[in-house]
């Protein structure tokens, strides 16, 4: 990784991403709130605080910008989707850094994300040329059945911190593809990037209201009014399993159709007959991305007897030198947490576990350099009855657990309420096939660590939420789908 030279002067400077973007226009809320860097606490810009009331003006915006789009043909919106695509390609070392300073990714990683988030854009570009209906063998010889598949209408995207960009491509990337407009609310931590990304919209000649981002500090009252609306049929929200569970209820009464990226407990199992470089690899990228803020961060790491002292020793010889600090500095690959609330949440999981019985084998503490720093922390002995086994940590601790049989172990990775992701590193086959099988997970990965991809279906079981987002599927969440009989004459 290189450091960003200094003449690299961002052409979406974050000091100027400071209004929200609704019909095409660069509004300025009832009020302003302030973004900081999570690393220095630098204030980086004070962004438009939208009320209730501008949060319902923009779904009327939705609204009407809908006919003239979805109208358009598959070919045309395609185009529009792929110029966005290229622009963010074009600036992607800008948003990189605009993410690192909001977000505290490390660069690399944040640079990992525009590519990562820029693909979602090409693949749905793609994807919305090949929105097929079918033709049904009829049942009676008078009648002839097929089906047609239409954008479900206006769309709202409500997304978290962690990916800020990503998050939200995937959504506005399947949403537009398939004709539907969206009004988009990113979290209050990370407003830049979806406000950067509006820009690069605008500048790809997505139509005024077709896209629209609103930033509000008043997340319940935006979500109220989103979910209100009648005239919003679709709400796709990635977020925590609490505000999910929320907005599924709030979405009751006009019968939205629903894709809901919730928590995740992601466990990661490794056997005994595991490739043991890979395992430690793949448990160090599973846990560590983004600080472990992801939301298919190996959350629970069991391993088997006979290979325990041995992958302990090494793993816990990694998470030492681990460079925890800004991620905008060269050799960062721990950056801060986002906030001093998660601070203290992930030190609570450690002190319980810590209280209750468990080791620490490195860290287990917040870091000496203050402020959002949390240390690598690696824990052993952890048993029932801890916390840590049953919340998302978000962090950078990973806990250690000794199991012995195959049997036991896909029992404790299922119990839990949630299954998003589940990792596996084993060389024996039938075991894989057993466990893909048996895990209860919306994704199992096999001597892999990083199976998020545009080109496949992300989504949970369970209370991990609602629908896939990326692949062949994640158009379906904007489509309907319309049967048609004809009887002849
Ligand atoms: P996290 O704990 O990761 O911040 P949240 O679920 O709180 O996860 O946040 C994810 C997104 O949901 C953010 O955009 C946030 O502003 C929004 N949000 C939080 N609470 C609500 C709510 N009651 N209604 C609608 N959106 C909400």
């Amino acid at each position: 990784m290189s450091v960003p030279k200094a003449s690299l002067q961002p052409t979406l400077r974050y000091q100027d991403l400071d209004r929200a973007y609704v019909a095409g226009q660069w509004i300025a809320g009832t009020t302003t709130f302030k973004v900081n860097n999570p690393a220095t606490g630098e204030l980086l810009a004070e962004v438009a605080d939208l009320s209730p009331e501008q949060i319902d003006q923009s779904i009327d915006a939705a609204a009407e910008a809908l006919p003239a789009w979805s109208a358009k043909t598959a070919h045309e919106r395609s185009a529009i989707l792929k110029k966005w695509h290229a622009l963010l390609l074009a600036n992607a070392e800008s948003l990189a850094q605009t993410m690192t300073a909001e977000q505290g990714k490390p660069l690399a990683e944040a640079r990992g994300e525009v590519g990562y988030a820029a693909s979602f854009l090409e693949w749905f570009a793609e994807e919305a040329k090949r929105a097929y209906g079918e033709v049904i063998p009829t049942a009676f010889a008078g009648k002839r059945y097929s089906t047609i598949r239409q954008p479900c209408g206006v769309a709202v995207a409500i997304t978290p911190w962690n990916f800020p960009i990503a998050m939200l491509t995937r959504k506005v990337g399947a949403a537009l593809a398939a004709g539907c407009t969206m009004v988009a609310k990113p979290a209050a931590e990370t407003p830049l990037c979806a406000l950067a990304i509006a820009k690069l919209a605008h500048e790809a000649g997505v139509p005024p209201g077709v896209f629209n981002v609103v930033t509000t500090t008043r997340a319940a009252e935006a979500g109220e009014v989103m979910c209100r609306s009648p005239k919003v049929r679709v709400l796709s929200f990635t977020g925590s399993t609490a505000v999910g569970k929320r907005l599924y209820r709030q979405c009751a009464d006009t019968m939205k159709k629903l894709a809901l990226e919730l928590g995740g407990n992601a466990p990661l199992l490794i056997f005994d007959d595991a490739d043991i470089d890979r395992a430690v690899e793949g448990a160090m990228i599973s846990k560590f991305r983004n600080a472990g803020q992801t939301c298919i961060c190996a959350n629970r790491i069991y391993v088997q007897s006979g290979i325990y002292a041995e992958f302990t020793a090494r793993f816990t010889q990694k998470v030492a030198a681990l460079k925890v600090g800004n991620g905008a500095e060269d050799g960062v690959v721990i950056g801060p947490l986002i906030s001093a609330k998660a601070v203290q949440k992930v030190d609570r999981l450690v002190r319980d576990a810590l209280a209750k019985g468990a080791k620490v084998l490195v860290g287990g503490a917040a870091h000496t350099r203050g402020g959002h720093f949390y240390q690598p922390t690696v824990l052993e002995g952890i048993g029932a009855g801890m916390d840590i086994l049953g919340e998302e940590i978000f962090g950078p601790v990973a806990p250690l657990i000794r199991f012995e049989t195959e049997a036991e172990v896909l029992a404790k990775a299922n119990d839990v309420s949630v299954g998003l992701a589940a990792y596996v590193f084993t060389r024996d086959l039938s075991r894989t096939i057993r466990l893909t099988e048996g895990l209860q997970s919306g994704i199992v990965a096999v001597n892999d660590s990083v199976p998020a991809v545009a080109v496949a279906p992300f989504g949970g079981v369970k209370e991990s939420g609602l629908g896939r987002e990326g692949g062949r599927q994640g158009l379906d969440e904007f489509l309907d789908t319309k049967y048609v009989c004809i009887g002849l004459a």
